[in-house]
């Protein structure tokens, strides 16, 4: 018999270049009762007014708020403590970081994708 997991799918989310690229999605992802949100920015803890004000104003609905302060393994290690199961990123510096227990979506956008050559940059 297959039992349906009741329990609440984590979902990692980058603010810069992934929320504030495309902010409806992710304000609309965020909003689903299954999902335990997870905010996983580079930002310093120094940027955390600021940013929950600007998670505000995206419409953005989270449960925690992590801070890794451009630490390239800091995202990854929280994916692991929290046990997420699903990350967005659209950065490779830190995607590269994340355990294969959680699965990655890459974020492309004006920062990581040439647009004269069609291909990510490296
Ligand atoms: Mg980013």
């Amino acid at each position: 018999m297959y039992v349906i997991d009741m329990n609440k799918l984590k979902i990692g989310l980058d603010i810069d270049g992934t929320i504030t690229d495309y902010p409806a999605f992710f304000a609309i992802i965020s909003k689903i009762d299954q999902f335990e949100i997870h905010i996983i920015t580079g930002r310093g803890e120094d940027d955390r007014q600021s940013t929950i004000e600007e998670l505000a104003q995206y419409g953005v609905r989270y449960d925690y708020l992590h801070f890794v302060d451009v630490n390239w393994h800091g995202k990854g290690q929280i994916c692991k403590d929290y046990n997420i199961d699903f990350m967005f990123d659209d950065m490779d510096e830190y995607i590269n970081n994340i355990p294969v227990s959680t699965a990655v979506f890459k974020v492309r956008n004006e920062g990581n994708w040439n647009t004269l050559s069609n291909k990510w940059y490296e």
